[in-house]
């Protein structure tokens, strides 16, 4: 299916009275919001996503979606959201759903997608049978974006119902077997009884994850549709704590944080010297005015300026009533009491702060998923939040396979290798800010690998192995990960690294997800990166795109298309003083000399071919990532 000719919107803009008039698809659900879920079910199906609301704008916004209001007024119902997205719509068709319906089905785009090109329709809407009898879903729907023109004149008209414009149109049905899939939550009730947050049985099946992908094929996978796969497949970790500002460091934010108070709290001066009323300015004529007093930081000062009068004040001083700029002490000079300034020197308004100017009170200072930094303990401290709501650590069990492998200590027999994996792996996830549980090495034996995941796995959030994963390696190796849970074995079109375990094995009512990486030391780190990062993340409720950035390849670089290699590269600043980058020395998957010489890698992406010296290239940073 051709998920680029559609896009997603999802119709939130109801008054949401059922459920006493708040925003429905804000309610919480499934450890997020309805909306949330509704969101995470459509990207995979589309090519991107919309939210139709007529309330609490800001708060959809956060979704880091593009949000639009009805353009006709009044809260017209769901039809009025669907014209005000097939305005918008910048593709052939609009697939709909509403914000209240968590559970639709995985592959309703492309099989609505498939009924309307079928029929020749167009638009083509959900129905399911219940009890003998047909129900139609019409919220459901795909529609051609170029059939607005036709909805827009049937609700100008005083047109509101669903399927009052149908006549006007070529309508097909498209019947769906699982009812179930089309509730709705519509009551308070409804919301807490059909609330899975908590219980497993709201995680997917990987068969259900890789059913929305067009043509999947687990031997020859792109590194896009792996990522998607995975993304659509993990689900983050509800369990959160309180910790003193410092601790937070490095955590996932909990919960978003309002600013109780504005910041700076009071219009203040950004610089020492006087502060004056800009109506004193004069454009042509010195300007002097007698000092009647001064403001130190923090301070406010009684005085107010008349005519003719300024303050001293320095930095961080409250600016006097009336006063609204002030003039370095550098540019004046001050005489028996008397401030004097050369014409021109300052317009009015300039060097001070305004109050709220960093800050409103009310207003969001960071939201829920940040991951906190230096800058965001000091803006907390700003607030004077003391304590931060995060989300608990994920644990990650890790270990490496291979009767090759020797740990640090023992003696390096002929043929083997020490086990390195294990401290770049201990590395990176140590930076993720997990909890670790190194494992140690497991033998190339099907019970000490069977052993090795139970124990991960009752113990662990997430579990990465290294090696045994690759054609020719021990076939047990996937009987044991299959017979453990839902695990599938992928070749990626990639290299380095192109075999990848992934799936979620449970043991005694423990279950964790499974990251399979491939043996070599290279290839480790990339599947990291670009697979297991993002994974991660999201189990522990982060918002952390991977930052690539361009940078102009020095060299030329030999690539086929099809595939997405992986190169490693030193970036620095060219003669041009722009981003250049070079590739370091061997690329062989094994060799970490070049991993470790770098400090980038250079993404040449499935479809690219050779690089010519002087194109733009994709570039990951090592520095920064966490
Ligand atoms: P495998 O995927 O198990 O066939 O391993 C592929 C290659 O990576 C072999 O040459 C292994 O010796 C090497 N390798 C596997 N695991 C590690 C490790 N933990 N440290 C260093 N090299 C490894
Ligand atoms: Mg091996």
């Amino acid at each position: 299916m051709n998920t680029a000719s559609i896009s997603g919107l999802v119709l939130a803009g109801g008054r949401g009275t059922r459920m006493g008039t708040v925003d429905k698809g804000l309610q919480p659900f499934g450890g997020s919001t309805m909306v949330a879920q509704v969101l995470d079910r459509l990207r995979p199906q589309v090519a991107g996503v919309a939210i139709n609301a007529n309330q609490n704008l800001e708060a959809y916004g956060a979704f880091g979606v593009p949000v639009w209001p009805d353009d006709t007024p009044g809260f017209a119902g769901p039809l009025a959201g669907l014209e005000a997205g097939l305005r918008r719509c910048a593709t052939p068709y609009l697939l709909s759903a509403p914000c209240d319906s968590p559970f639709l089905p995985p592959d309703l785009a492309a099989r609505l997608l498939q009924g309307l090109q079928e029929a020749g329709a167009d638009l083509a809407l959900a129905v399911t049978e219940e009890n003998g009898l047909r129900q139609p879903h019409p919220v459901f729907c795909i529609v051609k974006s170029s059939k607005v023109d036709v909805l827009s004149a049937y609700l100008a008209a005083g047109g509101r119902r669903m399927d009052g414009w149908y006549p006007q149109i070529k309508v097909a049905e498209v019947l769906f077997e699982d009812a179930a899939a089309f509730r709705n939550i519509n009551t308070r009730d409804e919301l807490q009884s059909l609330d899975p947050a908590g219980s497993p049985v709201s995680a997917p099946r990987l068969a259900d994850v890789v059913s929305c992908l067009s043509a999947y094929d687990p031997d020859a996978l792109p590194v896009r549709d792996a990522q998607r796969i995975i993304r659509d497949f993990v689900a983050p970790l509800r369990a959160t704590e309180q910790v003193a500002l410092r601790a937070a460091l490095g955590r996932v934010l909990a919960a978003d944080i309002t600013s109780p108070i504005d910041v700076p709290a009071h219009d203040n001066s950004a610089m020492d010297g006087y502060a004056l009323r800009g109506a004193d300015l004069s454009p042509d004529a010195e300007l002097r005015l007698r000092v009647i007093d001064t403001v130190y930081a923090g301070r406010t000062s009684g005085a107010v300026p008349g005519p003719g009068e300024c303050v001293r004040i320095m930095t961080g001083g409250v600016m006097p009533a009336g006063c609204d700029s002030v003039v370095p002490q550098e540019f004046v000079t001050e005489h028996e009491g008397v401030m004097i300034m050369a014409p021109g020197t300052i317009r009015a308004g300039d060097n001070r702060r305004l109050a709220g100017e960093d800050l409103k009170a009310g207003s969001a200072a960071l939201r829920k998923g940040k991951v906190i930094r230096p800058a965001d303990l000091g803006l907390l401290a700003s607030l004077g939040v003391a304590e931060v709501p995060v989300r608990r650590r994920l644990r990650v069990a890790f270990f490496s396979t291979g009767d090759e492998l020797r740990s640090i200590g023992q003696p390096l027999d002929e043929g083997c290798v020490y086990d390195s994996n294990r401290y770049t792996i201990y590395g990176m996830l140590t930076r993720l800010g997990c909890d670790i549980i190194d494992m140690g090495v497991v033998r190339d034996d099907p019970q000490a690998l069977e052993d090795a995941l139970v124990d991960a796995c009752e113990n662990a959030d997430a579990i990465i192995t290294s090696g045994g994963v690759s054609v020719g390696a021990a076939d047990y190796t996937k009987q044991i990960m299959a017979k453990l849970g839902d695990v599938t074995f992928w070749k990626i079109g990639m290299r380095p690294g192109r075999p990848l375990a992934f799936g979620r094995i449970a043991s005694r009512g423990h279950s964790a997800f499974l990251f399979g990486l491939p043996g070599n030391p290279v290839a480790v780190m990339v599947s990291f990166y670009f697979f297991a990062r993002e994974a991660l993340l999201r189990m522990m409720g982060a918002e952390a795109p991977l930052p690539l950035l361009k940078a102009r390849s020095v060299a030329p670089i030999r690539k086929k298309p099809g595939r997405t290699e992986y190169q490693r590269g030193v970036l620095s600043r060219g003669a041009d003083g722009q981003p250049e980058v070079k590739i370091t020395g061997s690329q062989g998957s094994g060799i970490l000399r070049s991993m470790s010489e770098a400090n980038c890698m250079v993404v040449l992406q499935d479809e690219q071919g050779s690089v010519q010296a002087g194109e733009m290239v994709d570039v990951l940073m090592f520095e920064g990532l966490i």
